[in-house]
């Protein structure tokens, strides 16, 4: 049952994304349901996609055009209130199965809220108009899904760790994350 629990306190965020269904294709306190949980920063990281009106992430299977993604360049929102720590805009959006390893988060934003820090990565090139330094309110938009990075399709990844407990983005203790009230794992629905 160790993907279903959490032993940290968790902390409760906004739900980044609000037009559409959509989908934990990766996520929960363990590395079976979450390919993540192998990293320290990222044990409760998730992996977000949209579901269109046919219930699949795509039109067509695994489509290069990014567009055919339903989740692609849907607005993000600040998942917390508090201050951009970092903001990266410049990586090319790639086409599908093209990744880029050297900068696995891609293009991102991360902010540091009540104590801990949040991360969303793999966000289009050129969408980020929030910029480092500036405080940000819960909810506000401050990009659109993208599909940059180590990523092999356009998704939104989010994790949370404690505040200053990284050298680097991908370092840290991880935080689990509740939105409303729920702990999401994979296959878990938001509407
Ligand atoms: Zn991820």
């Amino acid at each position: 049952m160790q993907g279903f629990s959490f032993h940290d306190k968790p902390v409760e965020f906004a739900f980044p994304l609000k037009d559409g269904t959509y989908y934990v294709a990766h996520g929960g306190n363990s590395s079976i349901i979450n390919y993540h949980n192998t990293n320290r920063a990222q044990q409760y990281a998730l992996d977000l996609v949209k579901l269109n009106s046919f219930g699949t992430r795509a039109n067509g299977l695994y489509p290069t055009e990014l567009t055919k993604y339903a989740i692609f360049q849907d607005t993000v929102y600040s998942p917390c209130t508090g201050k951009v720590i970092n903001a990266i805009n410049s990586f090319p959006d790639l086409i599908p199965p093209e990744t880029d390893r050297q900068h696995p988060a891609g293009n991102y934003v991360l902010i540091a809220c009540d104590r801990v820090e949040i991360l969303v990565a793999h966000l289009m090139s050129g969408s980020i108009v929030v910029n480092q330094g500036e405080f940000v309110s819960v909810n506000q938009p401050i990009a659109q899904v993208g599909n940059s990075g180590n990523t092999t399709e356009p998704h939104l990844h989010i994790h949370a760790r404690q505040e200053n407990s990284g050298e680097t983005i991908l370092d840290g203790t991880g935080v689990p994350m509740t939105f409303s009230g729920r702990f999401l794992l994979r296959n878990s629905l938001v509407y």
